[in-house]
């Protein structure tokens, strides 16, 4: 009898210690595709501004972005991440540092990257960015069969293969891209609805800016638990060789996520209970300068990325300087267990980056 009460009482004590270290309750994931690391960490680089055939107006766009010290460069460009996430989460992937991350797939371009972020599994087999119903078990589906969590998760995307990635099929995600209908009893929802069916469409999508206003209108009217946004312009402007808008969309999905962060502070419901963390699909070139526009298996720098996130549960250690290697490949477990789950698929799943959310 007494070792049952010592047993029960330990049971007890355990239950309530794990769930009083982990405070996030809510978990946000931003990607900006193909976002290079090289700007994150380094501001806007001084060859392609200055280059006209990238740049058009070198003056406009270096008075925007430009400056000569580092800390003030790159800050133009990243606001929010130069700001508030370096004083109050963590930032990874600054090579100078030794400090890598990198795609553990072998092709270094959209669908196998976001497959690795979102699987944990760098599957060889998914090797094209077609409309191909993915096989593999994604940790957002897996979010969303926790009790908690049932039709709490919603992913809001600009690129318009993202259904098929996250096989919204048969994972049973609410997963809204491109031109997808948004039917809510929400009248800003509709508005933006309206909107995304009259752009110009300039990246042949819709544009980042009606992603964003989509996924923050359904946040505040639905209270997801869980919210995915993907951002796509960066990489459309790149392939473009159009650096100026490059950088213009880099600042603007900056501005989005400071937004977003502003309104998650500012309600009970998700303010100190949330956890955001940003990254991006794949790095592109850099060796040669003219490689920045492209990514890919034949590009070897491409497959280096960055991670940021900021929460209750992350330490405020800025920009990591430690020499070490991540990989894509954890971050889906990383999401599962800032929520205190382990995230098991019926395919490998790679161990999770536990300094995001070790206090
Ligand atoms: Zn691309």
């Amino acid at each position: 009898m007494k070792i049952y009460l010592l047993l029960i009482s330990l049971a007890v004590i355990s239950t309530f210690t794990a769930k009083a270290q982990r405070k996030t309750e809510n978990i946000i994931v931003v990607t900006l595709d193909g976002m290079r690391w090289q700007e994150v960490f380094n501001g806007a680089d001084p060859v392609l501004l200055k280059n006209s055939a990238f740049t058009k107006d070198s003056e406009s766009t270096s008075s925007k972005f430009w400056n000569d010290t580092l800390n003030i460069r790159r800050k133009k460009l990243f606001p929010f991440i130069w700001s508030e996430v370096v004083k109050n989460g963590q930032i990874y992937g600054n090579r100078k540092y030794k400090n890598d991350v990198d795609n553990a797939n072998p092709y270094k371009f959209s669908y196998p990257g976001y497959n690795e972020i979102f699987t944990g599994y760098p599957d060889t087999a998914v090797n094209s960015n077609d409309k191909i119903l993915n096989k593999n078990t994604n940790v957002l589906e897996f979010i969303n069969k926790q009790p908690a969590y049932k039709g709490k998760v919603a992913a809001f995307t600009t690129w318009d293969v993202f259904p098929y990635i996250l096989n919204k099929w048969r994972s049973g995600l609410y997963v809204n891209s491109d031109v997808d209908t948004l039917q809510f009893e929400s009248s800003n929802l509709k508005l933006i609805n309206d909107l995304q069916f009259l752009t110009t469409k300039p990246i042949g999508v819709r544009p980042d800016v009606l992603t964003y206003m989509a996924a923050r209108e359904y946040l505040k009217a639905y209270h997801p638990k869980a919210l995915y946004i993907a951002f796509d312009e960066t990489d459309d402007f790149a392939h473009g060789g159009e650096y100026d808008q490059y950088l213009g969309s880099a600042y603007a999905e900056d501005r989005m996520i400071a937004d977003l962060w502003n309104y998650i502070q500012s309600v009970p419901e998700y303010k100190n209970k949330t956890t955001m963390i940003i990254t991006c699909d794949h790095g592109r070139g850099d060796l040669v300068k003219e490689q920045w526009k492209d990514h890919g298996q034949k590009i070897s720098d491409a497959g280096h990325i960055w991670i940021a996130a900021i929460g209750p549960d992350t330490k405020p250690l800025g920009e990591i300087k430690t020499p070490i290697v991540l990989y894509q490949k954890q971050l889906a477990a990383t999401f599962a267990a800032i929520l205190g789950f382990t995230f098991e698929a019926e395919h490998p799943v790679a161990a999770p980056i536990q300094s995001i959310y070790t206090k």
